[in-house]
């Protein structure tokens, strides 16, 4: 069964198409710039990369000259066979804990919460409505970032600010890459053929989060009100000291939303290693000896290493640490920076082991009282996956 898995940006749509239940994905491709005079799309297809230069005035065009590609790619034989798309969508507030099937009604209710991820939700919607028009009749599925966490209880959602911002207005932490924990979270329990783990899962990309799950329950998340919220990332900054908002922007004359946009573009590894925001780049410079590279490696890794503890503390004991996302799975480097940071846990990694890259793999070595692995994340393929299993029971 052919289902498309999208994930639609302000000015991007990047598509997976799956044949399910195979787990590879058949094409692939990323429409970009769009709205821009200089758009242009790829696609991935039989081992080969196809790039288009056309204008993309909108969504909708985008999705229409996908959906003729496909078929004239012979991707497709005929539009019928995609039989569901599932869509990524970043915030379901409270309310979505789970994929659901979208149709107009449901969309007005994903629109109320964005205001809580203005700079994707509205996008988001865009991809659905665009689909919704070029395949008629075709089961569309919504997939929340935040779903995944809405298991947590009170005692860990809340932040200790006076209730009503709680009651009132929706202040409480939401959590985010919920789809990637969730995957991994699956993948690991099926690997080993146990439902009921305790498990750090450690999504470290460009965004970073982690998540302490119990038996598929979220206990806690590192992501809050926002994605701001947590460890340092690529260009966020973490959990600072609210004050400094107020301070710099009276220090600066800038308004709230520029130093906002500040912790938000301009900060963690960009911000302290004047460098990059890539990892790569932070990491051979750290190797060329670059003192700022290295100040925000140990800074990152510490970070990453602290979450760790805590959450070993909140699980009573893990049974599994699992780093996935392009810093998790690739950085043998970064992963060891972190388990040398926990060594009070008595987490070892085997450096043999752990000199891999992108596969799943057992990294801790035999006497590590956690176990340690890495194991590659797959939003895409969960979101097709929950495509077909609504379609499922939808009797659709
Ligand atoms: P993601 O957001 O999951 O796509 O991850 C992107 C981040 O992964 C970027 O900071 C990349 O520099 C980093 N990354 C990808 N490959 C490697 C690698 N081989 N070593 C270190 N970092 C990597």
């Amino acid at each position: 069964m052919k289902i498309l898995s999208i994930n639609a940006g302000s000015s991007s749509l990047k598509f997976t198409l799956f044949e399910l239940p195979k787990t590879d994905a058949i094409a692939s491709g990323v429409f970009e710039k769009i709205g821009l005079k200089d758009s242009f799309y790829t696609i991935k297809y039989d081992g080969e990369k196809t790039r288009k230069e056309v204008y993309l005035k909108d969504h909708s065009v985008a999705v229409e000259c996908l959906m003729k590609d496909l078929v004239d790619m012979h991707i497709v034989s005929s539009l019928a066979e995609i039989e569901g798309v599932g869509h990524r969508i970043l915030h379901g507030g409270a309310e979505f804990t789970k994929p659901v099937v979208l149709s107009e009604d449901v969309i007005e209710r994903i629109s109320k919460y964005n205001e809580l991820g203005p700079l994707h939700n509205p996008a988001n919607l865009l991809g659905v409505k665009a689909f919704m028009k070029a395949l008629p009749g075709v089961i569309n599925v919504g997939v929340f970032d935040t779903g995944f966490h809405q298991t947590m209880d009170e005692e860990h959602f809340l932040y200790p600010v006076p209730y009503e911002w709680y009651t009132n207005y929706g202040v409480r932490k939401y959590g985010f890459h919920g789809t990637s924990h969730r995957f991994v979270y699956g993948e690991i329990c099926k690997k080993l053929e146990n439902e009921e783990l305790k498990v750090i899962t450690c999504h470290i990309g460009n965004g970073a989060s982690l998540c302490a799950i119990d038996e598929g329950k979220v206990i806690d998340t590192s992501m809050g009100f926002t994605p701001l919220a947590g460890v340092m990332m690529g260009t966020r900054c973490g959990d600072i000291d609210p004050s400094i908002l107020e301070y710099v922007c009276n220090k600066t004359g800038k308004t709230i939303s520029e130093v906002t946009n500040d912790l938000n573009k301009k900060s963690g590894f960009l911000g302290i290693s004047e460098i990059s925001s890539d990892a790569r780049d932070v990491e051979n410079a750290a190797m060329e000896g670059n003192k700022m590279a290295i100040l925000a490696e140990n800074m990152y890794a510490q970070k990453i290493a602290n979450y760790i503890a805590v959450y070993n503390n909140m699980l009573n004991g893990a049974d599994a640490i699992v780093f996935t996302a392009g810093v998790g799975e690739n950085s043998a480097r970064m992963r060891k920076m972190v388990i040398d940071r926990v060594k009070s846990l008595g987490v070892k990694l085997d450096d043999n082991l752990n000199n891999v890259r992108g596969e799943y793999q057992k990294i801790s070595s035999e006497d590590s009282t956690i176990a340690v692995y890495v194991l590659p994340t797959n939003e895409e393929l969960l979101i097709a996956q929950d495509t077909l299993q609504l379609k499922r029971e939808m009797g659709d």
